[in-house]
């Protein structure tokens, strides 16, 4: 409480900054937000017609996967030999300059590695700077000369964007589906791991566009997991969704309610998959065979042989006890309790994952009604029997778990076509979406798992009278201090017309579309004056950042805490000094000469506690300087009144 103030209590004062301070009463709509997201039309707001065929596509690291609605039932592509739905997710540019896709392109992984692409999918949506780490893990060449620029890859001596290199993928898919179906296709959903942030999916839409492709909705692949299994179908119903693929592990707690589903939290490890079992079994294998490790950097063709049978023993593993093969001359046997043993700590880090999942949810293992097993690695016996103990039930995996996400896109897609209209899909934003205020503190407006699509919104004002402009700068992570944060842009409110300080009222909104796409709405209600943005960021977010951020949150809890504090209360203590000047200087005919001396003094007193790093000294002094100019405050308000009521200049009284 701040005994100058005349108006209000919190009335911001606080010069040199275009920052914006709180006002008094937050106002946050996510509960009518909920129930405004109920119809899922398009993002255009047009509605599909009845009976159009949408297809569905699960666009993966490894292997891509297209499927639509048959006769009432959702059914994958297969290929040409009707077996395999898969689609190798890699890229292959000839000497001719064409591209192959799929197959084809992954045999010449070993051949011709150089002009030969996979794993697209890390590098949407990111800079170099994101994906520097994981260079060495990639056999192509990534560039860029400015590090926050989007990364491209080079081949041969051209430069391409994975945007453009997924948009190839896609146009195979389409052309797979098109041929099976005889009809063009035009309209897709396209499937995207739940912690995709806005520019991953922006990116993942536009390469659809890119493809030919109008991409009505991007679905989280747990989601469309859950979809598959027609657990939409139950009453409420909470499930994990277990994702162990060849390169990445993924965990989703989903609700569904009412036919409507959330999801609640989502944990995982992008360096966690079938290529670390192989690698165990590598392993192994090298030292049966008496190899040391090293020599397969130097002899790369043994090493890809022993990766190959390493492969083959592990999938042979997931259905008999034993497997048997001949490598490098010598015959080689794995029974498979050995290769458990080999891979038991890889599966507990799965389990800590879901561990951490089921808290984010604020959940137990009890809690959880299904589990549903995704990617070709949770084929693995021990992966099952592990995952199953862990949640204390049997898990759902009748369904092939290479081709469940794909299926759901697809009955996804057929609720998109009008063909099912009892669905809905919400899911959540992974890290917190908020502003800088004063002292560079973060204001968060849409708090981290929060539903997606929601909109929120706050009431702000100003810091300095006669404000003309304010900088809104947006921020996505879970520190108290913005420095600690990802800035995601900014923009400024111009053109405010001059009024006192917290006399504005600047309402700012966050809406969060399906996609995860933010945009974010300033306007000055008095005036009318509004503006927005939409925020795509300049480079992307990787997945080590977000475990990073989520990590560093928790490890600088107390330390944020007690920032928070010193910076509020020297917010609180810097605008009462500057309102104590004022008082002094516009009631010096009113005070006593002590009087006046002592205000300085505690001012003094005050403006030296702000230099301390601790809010208890500061709040003693703002306290102390409140307390004593309380009555003169009073009596200063009782003069200026009485000058007033008898006509005299109250310019000269009033502050
Ligand atoms: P995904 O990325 O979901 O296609 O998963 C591919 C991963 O699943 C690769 O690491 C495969 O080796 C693995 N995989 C496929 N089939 C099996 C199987 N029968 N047993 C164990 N792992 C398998």
């Amino acid at each position: 409480m701040n005994a100058f103030c005349e108006i209000s209590a919190e009335k911001p004062i606080y010069p040199n900054t275009v920052l914006l301070l709180r006002a008094p009463k937050p106002q946050i709509h996510s509960k009518q937000a909920k129930m405004a997201i109920i119809p899922i039309n398009l993002k255009d707001g047009s509605v599909v017609a009845e009976q159009e065929r949408i297809i569905g596509i699960d666009l993966g690291t490894t292997n891509s996967l297209v499927a639509y609605i048959k006769d009432g039932q959702p059914v994958c592509v297969r290929g040409g030999d009707g077996k395999s739905a898969l689609v190798p997710s890699v890229l292959h540019f000839t000497q001719e300059a064409a591209v192959l896709v799929g197959e084809e392109a992954r045999n010449k992984l070993i051949t011709d590695p150089a002009n030969t692409i996979y794993s697209v999918k890390r590098l949407m949506g990111k800079s170099y700077r994101d994906v520097q780490a994981i260079e060495s893990h990639l056999g192509y060449q990534v560039i860029d000369d400015d590090t926050d620029a989007l990364v491209k890859i080079r081949v041969k001596d051209k430069f391409y964007t994975p945007v453009e290199l997924s948009a190839h993928i896609l146009r195979a898919l389409k052309t797979r589906v098109e041929t099976e179906l005889q009809a063009t296709i035009s309209k897709a959903v396209i499937t995207v791991p739940a912690y995709f942030n806005d520019n991953q999916r922006q990116a993942t839409r536009d390469a659809g566009k890119l493809a030919g492709l109008d991409v009505l909705r991007i679905v989280n692949e747990p989601t469309a997991a859950a979809l598959a299994y027609g657990l939409d179908k139950n009453q409420t119903e909470k499930i994990a969704v277990y994702d162990l693929g060849g390169g990445t592990f993924d965990i989703s707690i989903l609700q569904i309610q009412d036919g409507i589903f959330e999801v609640l939290a989502t944990n995982g490890d992008t360096f966690l998959g079938g290529d670390d079992l192989d690698q165990a079994l590598v392993k192994h294998f090298l030292k049966l065979l008496k190899i040391e490790e090293k020599t397969l950097t130097e002899e790369k063709n043994i090493g890809q042989e022993i990766r190959l049978a390493a492969e083959q023993a592990k999938k042979a593993l997931s259905a008999s006890d034993v497997w048997s093969g001949q490598l490098l001359g010598q015959l080689i046997t794995v029974t498979r309790t050995e290769f458990e043993q080999l891979i038991g700590d890889l599966v507990q880090r799965t389990l800590v994952c879901c561990q951490n999942a089921l808290q984010d949810a604020q959940l137990s293992t009890a809690a959880i009604d299904k589990i549903v097993m995704v990617g070709g690695s949770t084929r693995v016996p021990l992966v099952q029997a592990k995952v199953a103990a862990f949640f204390g039930k049997p898990v759902y995996n009748s369904i092939d778990p290479d081709e469940v996400v794909a299926l759901g896109a697809a009955i996804q897609a057929d609720v998109l076509a009008g063909n099912q209209k009892d669905l809905l899909l919400l899911d959540i934003t992974p890290l917190s979406l908020g502003i800088e205020t004063v002292g560079g503190l973060m204001d968060v407006i849409i708090p981290r798992n929060s539903k997606v699509p929601s909109k929120a919104g706050r009431q702000y004002t100003t810091s300095v009278d006669g404000q003309k402009n304010l900088k809104i700068a947006v921020y996505q992570g879970e520190r108290d201090l913005v420095a600690s944060n990802r800035k995601l842009g900014e923009f400024v409110l111009r053109d405010i017309p001059p009024m006192p300080a917290g006399l504005p009222k600047i309402d700012i909104q966050f809406i969060l579309n399906a996609d995860g796409i933010l945009t974010v709405k300033a306007s000055e209600l008095r005036s009318g004056l509004a503006q927005s943005i939409e925020i795509t960021p300049t480079y992307g977010i990787s997945e080590e950042d977000m475990a990073r951020m989520l990590l560093d949150s928790i490890a600088h809890a107390q330390e944020d805490v007690r920032m928070r504090g010193i910076l509020e209360a020297r917010n609180e203590a810097n605008n009462l000094l500057l309102a104590g000047e004022k008082f002094l200087q516009q009631n010096d005919q009113i005070l006593e000469e002590e009087e006046k001396a002592n205000t300085k003094v505690l001012l003094t007193a005050l403006r030296e506690a702000t230099k301390t790093e601790d809010k208890d000294v500061i709040h003693t002094a703002i306290e102390a300087l409140n307390d004593y100019t309380m009555p003169l405050a009073h009596r200063a308000m009782d003069e200026t009144i009485r000058t007033a009521m008898t006509g005299k200049g109250i310019s000269t009284t009033n502050y």
